[in-house]
C-alpha cells in the first residue's frame, strides 16, 4: 500500500487491523499492564520480547519431569533432555535461513562471539585487522578487543571502525566495501551487526561477505537485532558464522539463550581451533569420557556443556510459534506495519522529527529510529506515562519496533497520538 493512501485516523488504523492474517496472534502474548490495568503500547519487542502465553506450560511440564523422573529425564521425560537442543533445531534454522546442521541453540549472545571468534579470528603476520561498526554495540566491542588482546596484539592497531561520512548517520555499503579493498591482506575477520542496534540499518549479508572473501578473510554477523526481524537466508550468504541472542524478536525470556551459526564449510575440519567440551563430542562416544575430543562435524562441535533445559525449554515455546506463522507471513506485516508507522510519524514534519532508520524496507527491519530535534529524556518521560514503552537512547533518539507478532497498526496510530500530543 502506498504511503500516500493512508489515513491519519483510528477508524482506519482499526481497518488495517481487520485485514491483518496475523491479528489472532497478539492474543497469543501477554501484554504488559499499566497501573489502570490496561494494556501498554509495547513498542520494545527489540530490545525484550513478551512473554508467549505457552511458556508457562512449556516450563512446567520440564518441572514435573525433573520432579518425578530426576536423572532418568535425561531418557524418559516427555521431551528427553539428552537431545533436547535438537528438537529446536529445524525451527531455529528455517528463522534464520540456514540448514539443521548449521544451527544450535546454546549459552548467550556475547559467549558465542566469543567461541565464534576464537575458531574465526587467526591473525596471521600482517593479516590481524577486523572490521566493525563505529557504532557496534558496546558488548560487541568489547568482545573484539578482548580477543586481539589475547592474541598479544592491541586493538588500537588491529581494530577498524567503520564510520558514516561526515554529516551522515547511515554506512554506505560503497565505503564498507572501499574499507575491505583497501584492508586487502591485512583483514583476517569481519563482524558487523547484520541490522544496527542504534539506526535500524540492514547491511547486506551476502554482498560484505562476497567483498570479504575476496580479500581471503572471514565474514561473520551478529543478528541479535536481525534474527526473528528480518528474513535473513545466513546459509546462502555464504558467510562464516553468526550469532544472536533470542530473548528480542524471538521472544524467549530476559537473558534467554542465544544461537550461533556455522557453515557447514567449516564443519569437516577437525583441525579448527576451538574451546573444546563434551557436549560438542561425538555422540556415540560422548559417555565413554576416555576419548580424544572428536567433534561432531557440525556447529554443535562448539557446544561445551549440557544444556540449560528450562531455558531452552522457552526458547522452544516461542520457536513453535514463529514455525507456525512462518517468516515470509511475519515480514509481509512488518513491513506494512513499519511502512504505517513511519507514515504516522512523518507526518509530524520535518522541522521537528527525522527518522535516521532508512526509509527503503529493504534495508531496515522493523525498527524506527527517531531523532526528535530539541528533545531530551524528559519528554520520553512524559510518553512513558502516557502508556508507551519504547526505547530512549541520548542524547536526542527514541527507537520503536512494531512486532508484526502482538503489535498491531492500532499501537501504531496510538504511539502516534501520544508523541505528537507531547510534541505540541
Ligand atoms: C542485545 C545485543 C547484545 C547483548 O548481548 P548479550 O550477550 O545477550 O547480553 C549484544 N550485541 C548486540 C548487537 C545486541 O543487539
Amino acid at each position: 500500500m502506498l504511503a500516500t493512501e493512508h489515513k491519519l485516523d483510528l477508524d482506519y488504523a482499526r481497518e488495517l487491523d481487520g485485514q491483518d492474517e496475523l491479528k489472532a496472534y497478539r492474543d497469543r502474548f501477554h501484554m504488559p499492564l499499566q497501573e489502570n490495568a490496561e494494556p501498554y503500547i509495547y513498542l520494545c519487542g527489540n530490545s525484550l520480547g513478551l512473554q508467549p502465553k505457552s511458556t508457562k506450560d512449556a516450563l512446567e511440564q520440564e518441572l514435573q519431569d525433573w520432579k518425578h523422573l530426576g536423572v532418568e529425564g535425561h531418557f524418559h521425560a516427555k521431551n528427553p533432555w539428552l537431545p533436547y537442543h535438537e528438537f529446536l533445531t529445524k525451527a531455529m534454522a528455517k528463522v534464520v535461513g540456514a540448514k539443521s546442521e548449521e544451527v544450535v541453540v546454546m549459552n548467550t549472545l556475547t559467549v558465542n562471539l566469543h567461541l565464534m571468534m576464537i575458531s574465526f579470528y587467526r591473525p596471521n603476520g600482517k593479516r590481524n585487522k577486523i572490521i566493525i561498526e563505529a557504532d557496534a554495540f558496546p558488548s560487541d566491542k568489547y568482545a573484539a578487543e578482548s580477543q586481539i588482546r589475547m592474541q598479544g596484539l592491541d586493538p588500537k592497531d588491529c581494530l577498524v571502525e567503520l564510520k558514516a561520512r561526515e554529516g551522515e548517520v547511515l554506512l554506505r555499503h560503497e565505503d564498507i566495501k572501499q574499507t575491505i579493498d583497501d584492508l586487502g591482506d591485512e583483514l583476517a575477520l569481519i563482524m558487523l551487526g547484520n541490522t544496527n542496534y542504534y539506526t535500524g540499518q540492514y547491511f547486506d549479508i551476502h554482498k560484505i561477505t562476497a567483498w570479504g572473501h575476496a580479500v581471503g578473510a572471514y565474514v561473520g554477523f551478529d543478528c541479535a537485532h536481525g534474527a526473528g526481524n528480518y528474513p535473513l537466508q545466513l546459509h546462502d550468504s555464504g558467510c562464516d558464522f553468526a550469532v544472536w541472542c533470542n530473548y528480542k524478536y524471538l521472544n524467549s525470556g530476559p537473558g534467554g539463550l542465544g544461537g550461533a551459526f556455522v557453515h557447514e564449510r567449516h564443519h569437516h575440519n577437525k583441525d579448527m581451533i576451538r574451546l573444546a567440551g563434551w557436549w560438542g563430542h561425538n555422540k556415540e562416544t560422548r559417555f565413554k569420557m576416555r576419548d580424544a575430543f572428536d567433534p561432531i562435524p557440525s556447529v554443535e562441535a562448539w557446544q561445551l556443556s549440557n544444556p540449560p533445559i528450562m531455558a531452552m525449554a522457552a526458547v522452544w515455546a516461542s520457536l513453535k510459534i514463529f514455525d507456525e506463522v512462518g517468516m515470509p507471513a511475519l515480514r509481509k506485516k512488518a513491513i506494512a506495519l513499519t511502512g504505517y508507522m513511519e507514515f504516522l510519524v512523518k507526518s509530524l514534519g520535518d522541522d521537528v522529527i527525522n527518522i535516521i532508520t532508512p526509509s527503503d524496507p529493504n534495508q531496515r527491519g522493523s525498527q524506527l529510529s527517531i531523532q526528535v530535534k530539541n528533545a531530551n529524556k524528559a519528554l520520553f518521560d512524559k510518553i512513558t506515562e502516557s502508556g508507551v514503552i519504547a526505547d530512549w537512547r541520548e542524547p536526542d533518539v527514541i527507537r520503536v519496533s512494531a512486532v508484526p507478532l502482538y503489535n498491531s497498526f492500532e499501537d501504531a496510530f496510538l504511539f502516534y497520538t501520544i508523541l505528537k500530543e507531547e510534541l505540541s
